[in-house]
């Protein structure tokens, strides 16, 4: 039996980290490069929202560019790694078994909370992609029963990436400044979810409004906070931790990652 593929968290934030030349974009480099390539990568990002959970299937899927008012050249990245319906077809089929059903979706491509940290952490393009959805008006914790799901695609050389943000406030955020100091609460929560991650405290995870007195500050919404559930589902009981990167930008948005194996 090949051995199990870490699991991992990435942060993406602003979408001007997909150019070259940032610190976080340096970061996510030498990170990859620690770690083996898989032979596929299925991702979980903040930016597809949808009724019920999905997969995509194309074989060629496109680079979508999902935001807005953003320099051009941010407009003509492309990143053109393979989609592959074989992977798609065995993520519907665990996730069916564990009786949640998904549909293929042979339309959709990758927004830029896949391609974007992506660029950076296999800039070959060569590891084909699948995405699975977030399912909107669902509890979190149904993103640890999908985690779990598919955990055995860990044993099948196939890194499975959730791409979000520890604290995400764009209205508290200092776009101009990615230097912008970072507020106590902000601090406070990505501390809070480091906590209970080391402590395997997964209840509250599911839970960040009700639990931390930050969370609905760290999250208005929770779409950039969800990933991590599925990440946490996929990694079994009380794995071991990495945190790789720990920095904030714009204030209020945590960079935090994390690789669990
Ligand atoms: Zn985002």
């Amino acid at each position: 039996m090949a051995a199990r593929f870490p699991v991992v968290f990435t942060a993406h934030g602003n979408p001007m980290n997909a150019l070259p030349g940032t610190p976080f974009a340096g970061f996510l480099r030498a990170w990859s490069a620690s770690r083996p390539t898989p032979r596929s990568i299925l991702c979980v990002s903040a930016h597809w929202e949808r009724r019920g959970l999905a997969v995509t299937s194309t074989e060629s899927p496109r680079t979508v560019h999902d935001f807005w008012g953003f320099p051009e050249e941010l407009y003509r990245l492309d990143y053109r790694a393979p989609g592959s319906p074989a992977l798609a077809a065995r993520v519907r089929n665990l996730l069916s078994a564990a009786g949640l059903g998904a549909d293929a979706d042979p339309e959709r491509g990758l927004d830029h909370g896949a391609w974007a940290p992506l660029r950076h952490l296999y800039p070959g393009a060569e590891v084909p992609v699948v995405q699975v959805s977030l399912p909107v008006g669902e509890p979190l914790s149904l993103l640890l029963e999908v985690g779990r799901a598919l955990a055995p695609l860990r044993e099948e050389e196939v890194l499975i990436l959730g791409s979000g943000n520890l604290v995400h406030n764009l209205r508290t955020a200092d776009l101009e400044r990615r230097e912008a100091p970072v507020p106590a609460w902000a601090r406070s929560f990505d501390q809070w979810v480091r906590d209970r991650l080391e402590t395997w405290d997964l209840a509250p995870l599911c839970d960040p409004w009700e639990a931390s007195p930050d969370g609905s500050r760290a999250h208005p919404t929770l779409e950039h906070y969800a990933p991590l559930l599925v990440v946490c589902g996929a990694s079994g009981a009380c794995p071991s931790l990495r945190f790789p990167n720990e920095t904030f930008e714009h204030g209020t948005v945590s960079m935090r990652c994390v690789q669990m194996e």
